[in-house]
């Protein structure tokens, strides 16, 4: 028993400083592909490996137009191998939550050589993702709206409808001694009678549709629900098909956003902040 609580003095904290201070993250981390769409020469080989559809290409006469969705991008890092003009890099960036689901979709149209490949950028149309707030800010924002607007705490109902688990393996270590969300006042419950938000993970299956409408009719206004993960936005993987509908907002209304497969937990924080936000705007 001693050595257990000499152990505890001297480790002191594990918990990380995020949103106070920048999030520490490991080189190896794989975040938001970037796009140079002025020196990008060729985006064909990148769709054509891109797992999921989130590199479209759509050709009319000479014009091609490409479109990123990182709605749909699982973050695998493929469309940078593929790419040998060095106009796509994978980056660290997971801070992309957005109320706006067509802010995580950007455009170029390109004139076309006769080979197929880029004569030269016509128009870049990207709504870029938005601007992270400086992370202290953030965090200041959400304690402070947490106890302002919502009491003493925040009560969130987790809702699995149908992920393959990733996303809720990321949820699990928002609670560990490393995330540890309820610092924030913001606790996981089982029902959603007890419910400000709710987080949703999977393509909805079409078994789990109906239990999804009926949570959301179970959640108290008012109520915010945040979609995780690329299946929670658009079906990922899965798309729509026999078996799935292609994401939360085909099903119930969704507030916020969080791209990723699966998101950190740093960037499932950053997207409950944003829809705290969301949540003090719906309340009287
Ligand atoms: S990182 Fe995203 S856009 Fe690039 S290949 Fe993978 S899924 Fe497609």
């Amino acid at each position: 028993m001693f050595k257990i609580l000499q152990k505890t003095v001297t480790t002191g904290s594990a918990t990380v400083a995020y949103p106070y201070k920048p999030a520490v993250i490991s080189e190896h981390f794989r975040g938001r592909p970037e796009f140079d769409f002025a020196a990008w020469r060729d985006a064909r080989p990148a769709a054509d490996a891109c797992p999921t559809g989130a590199i479209a290409i759509r050709d009319r006469g000479l014009v091609r137009r490409v479109t990123i969705d990182y709605g749909l991008c699982v973050f695998c890092g493929q469309c940078a191998d593929v790419s040998t003009d060095g106009a796509v890099r994978v980056t660290r960036d997971f801070e992309l939550a957005t109320e706006d689901r067509r802010s995580l979709v950007l455009k170029a149209d390109y004139g076309l050589n006769d080979g197929g490949d880029h004569h030269h950028l016509i128009e870049d149309l990207p709504t870029r993702p938005r601007t992270p707030e400086p992370e202290e800010a953030a965090g200041k924002k959400v304690s402070a709206a947490i106890r302002k607007i919502l009491g003493r705490s925040l009560a969130i109902r987790e809702v699995d409808a149908g992920s393959c688990n990733g996303c809720e393996l990321e949820i699990v270590a928002l609670n560990n001694p490393v995330h540890d969300i309820e610092r924030f006042g913001i606790h996981f419950v089982a029902s959603p009678r007890h419910a400000d938000m709710l987080l949703v993970t999977g393509p909805v299956t079409r078994n789990m549709e109906l239990a999804l409408e009926k949570t959301y009719a179970a959640t108290p206004d008012p109520k915010v629900v945040v979609a995780v993960g690329a299946c929670g936005i658009s079906g990922g993987i899965f798309g729509v098909n026999y078996a799935t509908r292609g994401g939360v907002d085909a099903v119930i209304p969704v507030d916020v956003y969080i791209p990723g497969c699966p998101p950190r937990p740093e960037a499932l924080l950053y997207g409950i902040l944003l829809a705290t936000g969301r949540l003090a705007s719906k309340r009287p």
